[in-house]
């Protein structure tokens, strides 16, 4: 979480609330000479700035306060295929995103598992109710009904695994 706020962060949610770094209100550091402290806009706009895409060159960070936001609803999920589908897919991205609203975000991957056939995938997040969601998706001509997970928590929307797995995205 902090060295992926640090860098910037790009996640579910960026289209309509910016990077997670854009959300950083406060930042608890301890600075080269082992002194603690509190950045913020007002405190130290310069190490602030820094701080918020720079990476770890500009202290240790011990806490981040963070704004959160609302989401009553959420509809997404992974969809799957086989790699012979993969034109298919990648066209159906272009119209689906090619007028997307902001809280729609489709992200597109191939995917090789070591010992299973490539795959192709659509990662989809939609920050409203489902039927909305799946109005959206059905611009692009492939078959996305795989992804209703209704309200979906952010953590298990595209299984993103929890600890190390032999799948490498590209
Ligand atoms: C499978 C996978 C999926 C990813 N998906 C996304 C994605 O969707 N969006 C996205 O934006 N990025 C994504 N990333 C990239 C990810 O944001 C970066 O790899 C991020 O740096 C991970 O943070 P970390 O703390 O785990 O990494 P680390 O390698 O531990 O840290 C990254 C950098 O931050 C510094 N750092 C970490 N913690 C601190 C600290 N407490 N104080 C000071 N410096 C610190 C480190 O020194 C280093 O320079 C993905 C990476 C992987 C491997």
């Amino acid at each position: 979480m902090t060295g992926y706020t640090l860098g910037g962060g790009v996640g579910w949610f960026s289209r309509t609330y910016g990077l997670a770094s854009d959300s950083v209100r406060a930042i608890d550091i301890v600075d080269a000479d082992g002194e603690p402290g509190r950045v913020s806009a007002e405190s130290d706009p310069e190490l602030f700035w820094a701080l918020r895409g720079g990476g770890g060159d500009f202290a240790m960070v011990t806490a981040l306060e963070l704004q959160l936001y609302p989401v009553p609803a959420l509809y997404g999920g992974r969809v799957i295929w086989p790699e012979h589908r993969t034109r298919q897919v990648y066209e159906a991205f272009l119209e689906i995103t090619a007028e997307a609203p902001r809280e729609l975000s489709v992200w597109i991957n191939r995917l090789h598992p070591p010992g299973a056939p490539p795959l192709v995938t659509l990662d989809l997040a939609y920050l409203g109710e489902a039927a909305q969601g799946q109005d959206l998706l059905a611009r692009g001509r492939c078959d996305t009904r795989q992804a209703g997970r209704g309200r979906s928590r952010p953590g298990g929307l595209h299984q993103r695994p929890q600890a190390v797995h032999p799948a490498v995205p590209r």
